[in-house]
């Protein structure tokens, strides 16, 4: 019996056999194939520019650190999140306040956004859960300020496209937009993460501050441009970027991108049909969309009802060969967090609701219909 993690990546042939030439490419690192990959996002998607990275943390940060201000400014951000979302804020020195979000889509709620958004904001990194687009055409306080700068975490989410039809990454209604390509995540590169924008100044210091710093192009020098050898750090960067090996295999995985959003729609579809009429649970997208490209499928159960726990739920379901995970610990809830900026919990109901029943069952497009099936079986079985 094969064990189903909660998700996983979906690596063929022509993955193997695009990783195999990029290695004998000159450049192993820096090369073409990154140009290629970041042309191939950006075209996908929608949007000017696209700059590839080691992974999507440190696009977050990169793109907060961008913004190119000083400590102190509160950034917006969801609760429901994995911790690297508002991490970025605090490595740049920003001071993270969390949004209460709508327990039935995982995303923070629109209407809290707005009337948070009213205050002195200047940066809101929204969280598209599970693949689901916070509908960033509805924030009404956005379209009014020019201070504020929203940065996207797209990291559940390429493939999906807004109610409007623009697609996630095409930053109609934000500054800029982060990827991941972790390998649980919608397509892969093993690390890797990219940002797209349609600023041209921000992409520019996003290029420089990926790679140390250092600006070598000669128009874009401070001083004289001395001769080939001289290049200038004119920030203090890091070193964040892709090697060409990533590239390449991420190149082939968008190829299959389209592919992989309908395999995983079918599944979606297929758990809302066996497991929608059950009442001690909760099924997500009870509105499923057909262009929205769902990353995880979190069952809300009610554990009481059941008689369960949820360690005990997740026993059950691993002893017939089935993974499950808890996304996300409301991220308010860590000690780090806890010790430095003392949240109370009960500013934040729906997410405590919705974590407190909250349960991923496994959902990835190399899933067999027998894997579906097993899943749905072992879900039923538990009360
Ligand atoms: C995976 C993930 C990240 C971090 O991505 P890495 O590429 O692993 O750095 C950030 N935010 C969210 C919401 C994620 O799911």
């Amino acid at each position: 019996m094969n064990f189903i993690p909660y998700g996983r990546q979906w690596i063929d042939d022509q993955d193997h056999a695009a990783v195999a030439e990029a290695l004998s490419d000159p450049m192993l690192t820096q090369g073409e194939n990154v140009e290629r990959f970041e042309q191939a996002i950006a075209e996908k998607v929608g949007a000017r520019y696209c700059v590839a990275l080691s992974s999507a943390t440190a696009g977050l940060h990169l793109a907060v650190q961008a913004l190119g201000e000083n400590g102190d400014a509160v950034g917006l951000t969801s609760p429901n999140s994995f911790v690297a979302t508002s991490n970025a804020l605090l490595y740049s020195g920003h001071r993270p306040r969390f949004i209460d979000i709508d327990s039935n889509t995982g995303n923070v709620d629109i209407e809290q956004i707005n009337s948070a958004l009213a205050s002195e904001t200047t940066v809101f990194m929204p969280v598209h859960f599970a693949g689901l687009p916070v509908e960033l055409g509805e924030l009404r306080s956005a379209q009014n300020s020019s201070r504020l700068k929203i940065i996207e975490d797209a990291s559940h989410a390429i493939g999906s496209k807004y109610r409007s039809g623009d697609s996630v990454g095409s930053c109609s209604h934000s500054l800029a937009t982060v990827f991941s390509f972790h390998p649980v995540k919608n397509l892969t590169t093993g690390e890797g993460g990219a940002i797209t924008t349609n600023d041209e100044e921000f992409y520019q210091r996003l290029l420089r501050l990926r790679s140390h710093g250092i600006e070598r192009q000669p128009a874009r020098m401070s001083f004289v441009h001395e001769g080939p050898w001289y290049y200038e750090m004119q920030a203090l960067g890091f070193n964040y970027r892709m090697t060409g090996i990533q590239a390449a295999l991420g190149l082939s995985q968008l190829s299959k991108l389209d592919r992989f959003m309908s395999r995983r729609s079918e599944i979606v579809r297929a758990y809302n049909d066996e497991l929608s009429a059950i009442d001690w649970l909760r099924t997500p997208m009870a509105s499923y969309r057909a262009d929205v490209c769902y990353h995880l499928y979190v069952l809300q159960i009610d554990f009481a009802a059941i008689k369960m726990t949820r360690g005990a739920v997740m026993e059950k379901l691993k002893q017939r060969g089935i993974g499950s995970q808890v996304h996300y610990i409301p991220i308010y809830r860590q000690p780090y967090y806890r010790d430095r900026f003392g949240f109370e919990f009960a500013a934040f109901p729906e997410t405590e609701a919705y974590y407190s029943r909250c349960l991923s069952i496994p959902l990835y497009p190399a899933m067999t219909d027998n894997d579906v099936e097993r899943v749905v079986d072992a879900v039923k079985a538990l009360a």
